[in-house]
């Protein structure tokens, strides 16, 4: 036990997180240029903003909760989805009443107890937009290019945008009766968790990763069929502005998205190449939720991009990732005296933006060097008694082998001129 994670969670090593890095960085570059801010909401939650938020017939909320009493006897969960936190904050903040829209993003981890495999974890990490106050289809299209400006600046290929609406309060009801009229002689095939869905929100059927279930599903009724005038203007706005965007993409009216709150646009970002193959993002329309949550009547929309499943994919391609790690500079001391100089001297190229250490485990000098070798330091400085008496030291550029002496005083601007 104590030296083993709990299932389903995964240590993000030194070695790895200069690619998590990589991503990150990223993220923070393509926001800012689409006009987006960073918000932090708390990992944990009252339990019952999800159960409202995210609804109780949803997997999430039924079975994949992570929901503890704390000392005070509070029911709290720990965050399995970013977007009610968000409208939570939206409200209590009183953001509705700054100019809108609110254009936010954040990257979290999020948890869920589910069966672990391949791109499913029970601590994942997700990179999340949230905008509010928008209503017009040209916010829709701006996420979904946002989500691929991205994937295209890491250099994911393969990735497919499915698209579609579920409607709204209006026309879905209609929708969900012909749907539950389908499924009715065929309601003994399905899955337990479906006949529990047919009655609860027969919507979540389409949406059954079972094999039986998507079976009996061949030429069930499409809600795009379904909508009312104002949701299927929206939806043609969208493909056009997408279309607009330069953005290929597949209608698809199979996606219903796991969330009980969305309206109008939902839609997927599909890899069908990679580690992992399969949905890396998801997102659409919550128009109903600020307004379920007790705030003023506001439109809603966001996604949630999944880093490890992204990670994988790009793995899987051999998406190139710069390798930021590593020094510059590494010191081969000789003696006590040494080491401390040593110490004055990483100090001061610290100071100058140079990084570079020296040893702390006491190698001998042999030792020293082979380290030195391993690490792929570009520059060492070799620092003994003779040195310190002549008040220079040897800069090996570690390259060429090439060996030169420095006066002590000018090793930072010498070194600073060789890095640049
Ligand atoms: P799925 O259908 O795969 O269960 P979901 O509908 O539950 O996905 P969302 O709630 O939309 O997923 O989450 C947004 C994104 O977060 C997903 O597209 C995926 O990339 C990622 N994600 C969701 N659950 C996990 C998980 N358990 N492990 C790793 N990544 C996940
Ligand atoms: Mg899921």
């Amino acid at each position: 036990m104590l030296t083993r994670a709990p299932r389903g969670t995964k240590d993000i090593l030194p070695e790895e997180s200069f690619k998590w890095h990589y991503i990150e960085e990223n993220i923070r570059k393509v926001t800012k240029l689409f006009g987006y801010e960073e918000i932090r909401t708390p990992v944990f939650e009252h339990t019952e903003l999800f159960q409202r938020g995210v609804g109780d017939t949803t997997d999430i909320v039924q079975k994949e909760m992570y929901t503890f009493l704390d000392k005070g006897n509070r029911s709290i969960t720990l965050k399995p989805e970013g977007t009610a936190g968000v409208a939570r904050a939206y409200i209590e903040n009183s953001l509705y009443a700054q100019a809108q829209p609110i254009k936010t993003y954040y990257i979290t981890p999020v948890f869920r107890y589910e069966a672990p495999q391949s791109g499913r974890l029970r601590q994942h990490h997700q990179f999340g937009i949230e905008v509010f106050g928008a209503k017009e289809p040209s916010i829709d299209a701006e996420i979904i290019g946002l989500a691929m400006h991205l994937l295209n600046k890491l250099e994911v290929g393969h990735i497919h945008i499915n698209i579609s609406s579920i409607g709204c309060p209006r026309c879905r009801p209609d929708y969900q009766s012909a749907l539950k009229d389908f499924l009715q002689d065929r309601y003994d095939g399905l899955c337990t968790s479906c006949q529990d869905r047919y009655y609860k929100n027969p919507l979540r059927i389409l949406d059954c990763k079972e094999d039986t279930c998507q079976d009996l599903l061949k030429d069930v009724p499409v809600i795009l069929d379904y909508l009312c005038k104002e949701c299927s203007d929206h939806f043609e706005l969208l493909k056009e502005y997408l279309t607009a965007m330069g953005l290929q993409f597949q209608v698809n009216p199979m996606i219903v998205r796991g969330l009980d709150y969305y309206t109008k646009t939902v839609f997927e970002l599909i890899a069908s190449e990679g580690k992992f193959k399969g949905t890396v993002c998801g997102g659409g329309r919550y128009d109903g939720l600020v307004e379920e949550f007790g705030g003023p009547s506001t439109s809603g929309i966001g996604f949630g991009m999944g880093i490890d499943r992204l990670l994988m994919v790009m793995e899987g391609q051999k998406t190139y990732i710069p390798d930021t790690r590593g020094l510059d500079v590494s010191f081969v001391t000789i003696g006590d005296k040494a080491k401390t100089e040593a110490i004055k001297l990483v100090t001061d190229l610290r100071d100058a933006d140079i990084s570079s250490d020296i040893d702390h485990v006491g190698r001998s000098i042999r030792a020293q060097f082979k380290y030195n070798d391993r690490i792929e330091v570009p520059w060492v400085c070799i620092l003994g008694d003779d040195e310190l008496d002549k008040g220079i030291i040897k800069l090996r550029n570690m390259k060429t082998g090439e060996e030169e002496d420095i006066a002590l005083e000018k090793l930072t601007e010498v070194l600073k001129d060789r890095i640049n």
